[in-house]
């Protein structure tokens, strides 16, 4: 048996990083960002008004207050997208609008809110300004040169947002991995008919489809073969042709049937590991690195695949994808009921859901605790990692590992 953390560095040591390449900013949503992009333009472009209200010369309004406001000659209306035709001159004004640029002239805006209706065609300005009041100077959130996006960046939405304001519509990033993924076993009935003696639903293939997708990688359905080392060796190696990284489950066992193991160990000469891991659930994990490409092979029970994926491939996948940081950040909450084992030489994931306490969140056990009762992993929200020993009195601190896309 090995530990988790040699296996989960040893993934990671044989695991290349993708190539980046340009992608549009409609799909980099969760992408990692490959090269640092420097701005050409400056943000705003142009000094423009912050407030709905008048341009004004500073000067001209100064000492003004609501019981002796000053009459300005409003001389023209600038809505947002339309340059300039008239400059503000020496007790003027122009109506303008939030973004619109600032008219030669002016150098401060007074809100509208502080103003009011003169008579023939003025305004009264019932508060004075200093020069630059409510301007927004061009170049003030970005100038040219500046670095918006540093290398490294998981992009989301705002960082999408400030490359549009920079004009671009590419960035550059780890793509999205495509990731396949087979079931294994002559059990296996993946079409909603009818069971037959023997027959159980194959519940993996969709759970780790969706755990991919979850994780922004596109996942390819490669359907479900039979315990038959030819077939699991065919759908294996027309896989990772087309494949980043591939995924089974089941096979892996020590059963006389487990023939992704041994498939494995033919495709994936030398570099094929058959482990048996210090963790409960997810002990027997197949990891080979067949042509270039990653194949995970999980444990068929579905809790242990889940627990699998969430410790061996969602980590490789991330650091396929240019994350610096590919592991989750444990969580410290208070143990609630459910959390307490037995000392057998393994860490513990107990499936918890996590629910709102006095002093911080709570972590309660799930339900059963078997690797095949996948209801209880559904109705969890995290893993409770207990090291090896009597594992957590309520009360006690346990630290969670919190599922789900972040
Ligand atoms: P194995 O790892 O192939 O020995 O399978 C262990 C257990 O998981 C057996 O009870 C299998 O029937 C079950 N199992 C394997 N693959 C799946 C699957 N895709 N969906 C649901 N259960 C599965
Ligand atoms: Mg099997």
């Amino acid at each position: 048996m090995i530990d988790l953390t040699e296996a989960q560095q040893h993934i990671l040591g044989a695991v290349g990083i993708l190539e980046p390449r340009a992608v549009a900013l409609g799909e980099a949503l969760g992408l990692v960002n490959a090269v640092p992009v420097t701005a050409a333009e400056s943000v705003p472009p142009f000094a423009n008004s912050a407030m709905d209200g008048y341009a004004v010369r500073a000067a001209d309004v100064a000492g003004a207050g609501s019981d002796d406001p000053i009459s300005l000659r409003v001389v023209g209306e600038l809505p947002a997208g339309h340059a300039p035709t008239v400059a503000v001159g020496a007790g003027e004004a122009i109506r303008i609008m939030t973004g619109a640029p600032m008219p030669d002239g002016a150098d401060a805006i007074v809100m509208v809110e502080q103003t009011r209706a003169g008579e023939d065609g003025t305004v009264l300005i019932e508060l004075s300004a200093t020069s630059g009041d409510h301007v927004r100077a061009a170049g003030g959130d970005v100038s040219p040169g500046d670095v918006v996006v540093e290398a490294g960046v998981r992009l989301r939405p705002a960082h999408l947002g400030v490359l549009a304001s920079v004009g671009r519509s590419e960035v550059t990033a780890y793509p999205r991995p495509r990731v396949g993924v087979l079931s294994t076993g002559d059990e296996l009935v993946g079409d909603g008919s009818q069971l037959a003696p023997g027959q159980i639903r194959d519940s993996n293939r969709p759970m780790l489809l969706a755990l991919l997708r979850e994780l922004g990688a596109e996942a390819v359905d490669l359907g479900s073969a039979r315990d038959d080392e030819a077939v699991i060796a065919a759908a294996i190696g027309s896989a990772v042709d087309g494949c980043d990284a591939v995924i089974t489950s089941g096979g892996v066992s020590v059963g006389d049937y487990d023939a992704v193991k041994v498939v494995l160990n033919r495709l994936a000469p030398g570099s094929m590991h058959w482990w048996q891991i210090r963790i409960k659930p997810a002990k027997p994990l197949a990891f080979g690195v067949v042509q270039g490409v990653p194949v995970f092979g999980l444990p068929g029970n579905p809790v242990s695949s889940h627990v699998s994926f969430e410790l061996f491939a969602r980590p490789a996948l991330l650091r396929m994808t240019g994350h610096a940081e590919v592991f989750r950040t444990p969580v410290p909450m208070t143990a609630g009921v459910g959390l307490t084992r037995r000392a057998d030489g393994k860490t513990h994931f107990v499936r918890v859901r996590t629910e709102r306490g006095p002093d911080g969140p709570v972590a309660v056990s799930s339900g059963s605790q078997y690797s095949n009762a996948l209801l209880a992993m559904a109705g969890a929200d995290g893993l409770a990692v207990l090291p090896d020993g009597p594992g957590c009195e309520p009360g006690t601190k346990v630290e969670v590992l919190v599922l789900g896309p972040e």
